[in-house]
C-alpha cells in the first residue's frame, strides 16, 4: 500500500510507490551531499512550503510533544505525506498544489 493510499489523495510525485521511494532516496542523498544549485532550489521551495497550511510537524502530537523543547521536528507535506526535506532537493518533485 503506497502513502498516496493511506491519505487518501492521489501524488503528483508517484506513479506508484516505486517512483516515489526513489525520489524520496534523491532527495535525502542530495540533503547529505549537497550541490549549490539544488540547495538554491530547496531554499525556494522550503520557503513555499513553510507558510502552506499542509507543512506539517509529525513530530507535535500527544506522543512525541514531549520532544519540542529540544528543537527536533521532522515537516512532512500531509498532502503527500513526503519529507519536506527530502522532496524540496528531489528535482523531479512536484508541490501537490502547485506552490513551486
Ligand atoms: S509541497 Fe506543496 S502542498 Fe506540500 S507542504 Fe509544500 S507547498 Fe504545501
Amino acid at each position: 500500500m503506497t502513502l498516496s493510499k493511506i491519505s487518501g489523495q492521489p501524488c503528483k510525485n508517484c506513479g506508484n510507490g516505486k517512483g516515489k521511494l526513489q525520489r524520496i532516496i534523491e532527495g535525502w542523498k542530495n540533503y547529505i551531499f549537497p550541490d549549490p544549485q539544488i540547495e538554491l532550489k530547496a531554499k525556494y521551495r522550503a520557503l513555499r512550503c513553510a507558510s502552506c497550511d499542509f507543512n506539517r510537524d509529525i513530530l507535535d502530537n500527544e506522543i512525541t510533544g514531549f520532544l519540542k523543547p529540544l528543537g527536533l521536528m521532522i515537516p512532512v507535506c500531509t498532502k503527500c505525506w513526503c519529507p519536506i526535506e527530502a522532496k524540496t532537493r528531489s528535482m523531479d518533485a512536484e508541490c501537490e498544489i502547485n506552490r513551486w
